[in-house]
């Protein structure tokens, strides 16, 4: 199939899933395994809010680690290759788990990307509605405090164990209620969350093709109808030529 191929009035949408196998290769270590341990630390004890009310100093010495760490990394060819897919698919979302901003340094615009996890990059106050876009404080080095109620800010991503926020998770539904996928892709995840599976599954009914993109089999891959065992970056730039190339000329 040639995704956008102007020639034929098939209206292609595209549904593509990311998770930290992605940014991996950007050097974002991911949390799983043990790349993702700090200080010895499990990062997957220290995204949560009761680490947060146990040593908030410590989970924001981690945080502006990673906030450092991702500001030095740049996008791969899998960012680029799904910006590339965005821009000659009619109807297209990224919802991508990953918390860093490398999707939108590779080209993805805002409002065909939805952060389900949240922006590293956001520190909002953990008590009231104020938020603010932290590059320019990174140079801070206590626990920050909320300039309208003086409570404490935390970072804004979405822990373990919190609830997705409802505005994202609408966009998700809308797009899924807008039609039936052509294509899914899941890329660089364990799909360990279960509405990861479901929004895969949902967005390739009715005879989608759900390809999964990861080295290793996940709970996913009995579903997919395409395995492609191989790193993101590898992968995607040949799949996005694969869909994209256009119709032969006569
Ligand atoms: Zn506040």
């Amino acid at each position: 199939m040639a995704i956008g191929a102007s020639s034929q009035s098939l209206v292609v949408r595209v549904l593509v899933l990311t998770g930290a196998g992605v940014s991996a290769e950007s050097g974002i270590p991911t949390f799983r395994g043990k790349d993702g341990y700090w200080r010895n630390l499990d990062p997957t004890k220290l995204a949560t809010p009761e680490a947060f009310a146990r040593d908030p100093q410590l989970v924001w010495d981690w945080y502006r680690e990673r906030r450092q760490r991702i500001s030095d990394a740049r996008p791969n060819a899998a960012h680029e290759a799904i910006a590339r897919l965005a821009q000659c698919t009619d109807d297209f979302l990224l919802v991508t788990q990953n918390v860093d901003d490398l999707h939108a340094r590779g080209g993805i615009p805002a409002q065909k990307m939805v952060r389900i996890h949240g922006d590293i990059f956001v520190t909002r106050c953990s008590r009231c509605e104020f938020e603010r876009y932290d590059y320019e404080h990174d140079h801070e080095e206590g626990i920050p405090k909320c300039s309208q109620c003086t409570a404490l800010m935390r970072p804004g991503v979405i822990w373990f164990n919190e609830q997705l926020s409802w505005n994202e998770l609408q966009r998700v539904e809308n797009f899924l209620d807008g039609g039936v996928c052509d294509v899914v892709i899941v890329a660089g995840t364990t799909a360990t969350f279960g509405y990861i599976i479901d929004w895969a599954l949902r967005g390739s009914r009715d005879g989608g093709e759900l390809i999964e993109v990861n080295p290793e089999a996940t709970p996913l891959s009995q579903f997919a109808t395409r395995l492609v065992r191989e790193p993101a970056a590898i992968a995607l730039p040949k799949l996005v030529e694969e869909f994209t190339e256009s119709s032969p000329q006569i």
